[in-house]
């Protein structure tokens, strides 16, 4: 088929350049949704990907190794050939990163400015780095063919990281005379106008975002922000029904366009994963990166709540707690361990009998094999974020629950997720009590009920999986690459 080609432009390649015993660089697969979605239209098309690799090399011009012959994650056909592997100081590179990035972008575009650090030297830092993910992805866009009429390359920049880049990219594209297309999606929420004027340099991010010809978040209410940001900050036109900023001459679109997961992956996972959780109780999920957005402090304290407000659950219910080791050089999150490690001892202490423990409490990373599971006999999944961008475990609990009858998902107003997955019981993570008789709720609900709300959310998900998710941003971008390319 006639197609045209796509630059996907992220922090992190698909995989990660490790070292192995004889000092040979090898990639080791990583396998996230996204990745799952992504890697066929670049694989299937005249695809580039550009994007840190995991590892600062000592010789930049050392060859990326192709991927083991045995590997079979969606990324072993992802030739070397279509891989830039972008690499930056790495002093600069700490402070765009674990600086600007997680110490900036992330807490304030979650609504927690006071957890924001604002340093002009990350922020220098952050423009070095964007500035050259820029420079790699000019090189990828004018080593591609040259292209004719409207079938011009797309390049997809990808989350909080890179900002900055569509700038220098539309400017050197300008510069050399290649047609190019640009869009940009948000992983992470879009705050409103009155936090994100906290950030001292916001009117650069927003003319970074709109040198994109489509601009994509999870859900309309980011949107709207953006929209109102670009409106307050730069004096832009907008058009607030349709979504439009005008700004250079040029019409930027907004959409909401929220990922889902690949849930057919995940039905397979739940009907081949052994029985691992032992049957007598019942258990209440949560599975969670140990980040401070993640409301966990406020979910074991809705738990303790509810063991002394419904004693009945005694004995019958524990709380199975997954917390995945994350951003543990900054000091946020090694406060956060602590506080964890102290508040689950002391609900422990006080509930605990000879042959039950109100809280099991797994710090460390499980394989999705085995959060299949989980998710599947599990009695309720709590998914209770005090801000999330959208959250995909509340969408793999779902796809997982194939036991009849289901159990009941909980989730946050405050996750995307919570925005989209109409039939979930609603909680307020900060009202503790509430919080607690919502969890009562799920532990008590009819087995009808939970049946009728289950497969309201499976046929959703099932529906708007993270494949839709792709071919909606295609399209979104108005673009020419066939149906098979996306398609695996
Ligand atoms: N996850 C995992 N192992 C774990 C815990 C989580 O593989 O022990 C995966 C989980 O399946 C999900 C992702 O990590 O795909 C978490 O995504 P989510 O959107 O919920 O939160 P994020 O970490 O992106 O903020």
């Amino acid at each position: 088929s006639s197609s045209g080609s796509m630059i996907v432009v992220s922090n992190r390649l698909p995989f990660v350049l490790q070292r192995n015993a004889e000092g040979k660089l090898v990639r080791k697969a990583s396998a996230g949704g996204l990745v799952t979605a992504v890697a066929p239209v670049v694989i299937n098309g005249s695809g580039l990907w550009v994007g840190w690799p995991g590892l600062h090399l000592a010789n930049p011009n050392e060859p990326i190794p192709e991927s083991d012959p045995d590997d079979i994650t969606p990324t072993a056909g992802l030739r070397s050939e279509k891989v830039v592997a972008v690499q930056i100081d790495p002093v600069v590179f700490d402070s765009y990163y674990n600086g600007c990035c997680n110490a900036t972008f992330w807490p304030l575009f979650h609504s927690m400015p006071d957890r924001a650090t604002f340093k002009r030297e990350h922020w220098h830092n952050y423009t070095t780095a964007n500035k050259e993910f820029a420079n790699c992805t000019m090189k990828a866009l004018t080593s591609l063919p040259r292209r004719t009429g409207n079938d011009v390359p797309l390049i997809w920049i990808h989350d909080y990281h890179l900002m900055l880049a569509a700038n220098w990219v539309r400017q050197g594209a300008e510069e050399e005379g290649i047609m190019c297309k640009l869009g940009f999606f948000l992983h992470i929420p879009f705050p409103p106008w009155d936090i994100f004027r906290l950030f001292p340099w916001g009117d650069e991010i927003l003319q970074g975002m709109l040198a994109c010809d489509m601009v994509g978040f999870h859900i309309t209410d980011y949107c709207l922000n953006f929209v109102d940001c670009c409106q307050r900050n730069l004096g832009c036109r907008v058009d607030r029904k349709n979504l439009l900023v005008e700004h250079g001459g040029r019409s930027v679109r907004v959409r909401p366009l929220p990922i889902g997961i690949p849930f057919e992956r995940f039905v397979e996972l739940s009907e081949k994963a052994p029985k691992v959780l032992s049957t007598n109780q019942k258990i209440v999920l949560g599975v969670d990166r140990l980040d401070y957005t993640k409301g966990l402090v406020h979910r074991l304290l809705a738990f303790e709540k509810l063991l002394e407000n419904h004693p009945q659950h005694k004995e019958n219910v524990s709380l199975l707690q997954i917390s995945v080791p994350s951003r543990t050089d900054v000091k946020e999150y090694q406060e956060l361990k602590e506080e964890m490690d102290q508040l689950v001892g002391r609900i422990n202490g006080k509930f605990t009998t000879p042959n039950w423990s109100p809280i099991r409490y797994i710090y460390g990373c499980v394989s999705q094999d085995e959060l299949a599971a989980f998710y599947r006999d599990s009695a309720v999944g709590l998914v209770t974020p005090l801000r999330d961008g959208m959250n995909l475990v509340a969408k793999e609990f779902v796809a997982c629950q194939i036991n009849t009858p289901p159990g009941v998902l909980i989730v946050s107003p405050f996750a995307g997720a919570g925005e989209t997955m109409h039939e979930a019981l609603i909680c307020n993570p900060y009202e503790i009590n509430d919080a607690s008789e919502v969890i009562h709720r799920a532990l008590t609900m009819p087995e009808d009920e939970r049946i009728l709300r289950m497969n309201y959310l499976r046929r959703r998900e099932k529906l708007n999986d993270v494949n839709y998710w792709t071919k909606s941003f295609l399209s979104a971008m108005g673009s020419l690459l066939t149906q098979e390319d996306h398609d695996d």
